[in-house]
């Protein structure tokens, strides 16, 4: 078997699920045993979203080696349980910037260096650079941003290219538009479904496949209508419909027959029906939940589901494993004071504290850390949320009162959270910080040996600042451990209070892991200490 390349495209909006497309396709190929991988590439000039704001792109996710990366790729590897690379994530930035240094070392001497060919040249060698590995049976390509896009206009040239260049069997094009339902007319349309195709194939693409989004089925005559007009085989327009879970999204393509219509197209006739059952066996937790709980999700861009999306996954993995509706609750952390913190948080059955940058929120974080650890409800914190946890204790348990992070105070007189010894000489800001996945030994006794099982655990990472192990005795003596450290430099990864029911910070980030699948241990302990807490705290009243 040689590589195929499927390439998704995307008309009429943003945020049509492109993504949980892709990946639902690759899952499919993935369970009638193919080696699948998909890879992004997105048209902003960023050279990767690690210096993005959350409230422009929403979560960066980092994969094992470090890479910062876009949100999608969580869905791909949430979605296929495989750990996806840089490689996987390409943006215009990384593209020109690839080809300006070649062309700063003399590689194009005497040529003018131009979109095309150098640009596509650039775009197409890593499109097929995943293939080129003999690794894999299906490369699936999602390019971001939406056809009619200036800067999309380079990737679709470099689509339109490989079409031409490939035999018609070794590519194939999906292009997901919407299909709006006008309530006024009580009708679909399918104009906006039209006009994209057309603007994609004027830029020299032909969709095989065109996948509409709807709230409504499309009838029969609907899609004969879009096939007719679209120039795709009747049979080749099929509907995503609405779902209650993404997690559904696999299902509802095997019933539209995608990944039959893929397979044919590749000549690939015999291979095995898809097996979903670990799929079917999650949804059906998810879909039957036996309890409920409360969750509040305290952090500082609450206004973007997108901004914490792994976080909000993990719960949705952790929450079906425990068969425990989880319900999450944004608690913006800027808004958080000693008056309103009782009604804010006070009905909630656990805390966790997000990951974050900068001062804003800090300090009613803290208070909420305070509140999970005097009364007792289970705390979570990652990253900044541990690091802010560090800080509370150290302020109100310990006494160093101007105890804070040195990322708030540069120079302060007690960093209990300081800049690592490395990032000190560092000035450029993308790409710099602690990135991707470290060991962390756990000790013997503590929750998060309970928690994992094992002795020897490896998350992933993207910090600046670390506990500060000047203060480590002062903390231990006071009740706070350090459970888990890196097994090289001793930089605390883990801290607990084993005097509270459930109270654990953790620098890495636990979330960019959990599948449905495979959920995340911590967060399948923290739902389970919260239903616990539910029910105690139900009994006492
Ligand atoms: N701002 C903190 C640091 O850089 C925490 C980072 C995070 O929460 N991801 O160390």
């Amino acid at each position: 078997m040689h590589t195929k390349y499927v390439f998704v495209t995307g008309g009429v909006a943003s945020s049509l699920g492109k993504g949980i497309i892709a990946a639902s396709l690759a899952k499919l190929l993935q369970a009638r045993g193919l080696r699948v991988t998909i890879q992004k590439f997105d048209p902003y000039i960023n050279v990767d979203p690690g210096t993005l704001n959350p409230y422009e792109h929403g979560e960066c996710y980092v994969t094992d080696d470090g890479a910062e990366t876009d949100l999608d790729l969580g869905h791909y590897e949430r979605f296929l349980g495989v750990h996806l690379s840089q490689a996987n994530n390409v943006t215009t930035g990384r593209i020109y910037w690839t080809v300006i240094t070649k062309e700063r070392e003399g590689a194009f001497l005497g040529k003018t260096v131009q979109i095309v060919p150098h640009i596509t040249d650039e775009i197409k060698r890593r499109m097929l650079l995943l293939g080129k590995s003999g690794k894999y049976d299906v490369i699936v390509t999602e390019v971001g941003g939406t056809v009619g896009d200036m800067e999309s206009q380079p990737f679709l040239e470099a689509i339109r290219q490989l079409q031409w260049e490939m035999p018609d069997e070794d590519l194939l094009s999906i292009h997901l538009t919407l299909v709006p339902y006008l309530k006024a007319a009580k009708e679909l349309k399918t104009k906006p479904t039209q006009h994209s195709v057309q603007m994609l194939q004027q830029a020299g693409v032909h969709p095989d496949i065109i996948v509409c989004r709807t709230e409504k089925d499309l009838s029969p005559e609907l899609r004969r209508k879009v096939a007719l007009f679209c120039n795709v085989k009747p049979g080749h327009v099929i509907q995503s419909i609405d779902a209650p879970s993404i997690y559904q999204v696999p299902l509802n393509m095997e019933d539209e027959k995608l990944d039959q219509l893929v397979l044919e197209h590749f000549g690939w006739n015999d291979l095995p029906v898809p097996d979903l059952t670990k799929l079917k066996a999650f949804l059906n937790k998810l879909y039957n939940p036996k309890s409920e709980i409360n969750i509040a999700l305290v952090g500082k861009y609450v206004e973007l589901q997108d901004a914490y999306k792994s976080i909000l996954e993990s719960f949705v993995h952790a929450g079906a494993a425990n068969e425990c509706k989880v319900n999450v609750h944004y608690v913006h952390s800027e808004f958080l004071d000693e008056k309103n913190l009782k009604e804010k948080i006070g009905n909630m059955d656990g805390i966790l504290v997000a990951p974050g940058f900068g001062e804003r929120g800090l300090e009613g974080k803290v208070l909420a850390i305070r509140y999970a650890r005097e009364n007792k409800v289970p705390f979570f914190g990652i990253c900044l949320g541990m690091q802010m946890a560090v800080v509370e204790f150290a302020r109100d348990v310990i006494g160093i009162k101007d105890a804070c992070s040195a990322e708030v105070v540069p120079n302060a007189e007690n960093p209990v959270i300081d800049l690592m010894e490395e990032q000190k000489s560092t000035t450029i800001k993308g790409g710099t910080m602690r990135l991707g996945a470290y060991d962390c030994k756990l000790e013997k006794d503590s929750l998060a040996y309970r928690i994992y099982g094992t002795d020897m655990i490896s998350e992933r990472h993207r910090h600046r600042y670390e506990f500060n192990n000047a203060y480590l005795e002062k903390f231990e003596a006071a009740g706070m451990k350090a459970t888990g450290k890196n097994p090289e430099t001793g930089l605390v990864e883990i801290v607990e209070l084993p005097t509270h029911p459930f109270f654990i910070g953790v620098q890495f980030h636990p979330e960019l892991k959990s599948t449905p699948e495979n959920p995340q241990p911590i967060f399948v302990n923290f739902v389970k200490a919260a239903m616990e807490y539910k029910t105690e705290r139900k009994a006492g009243e």
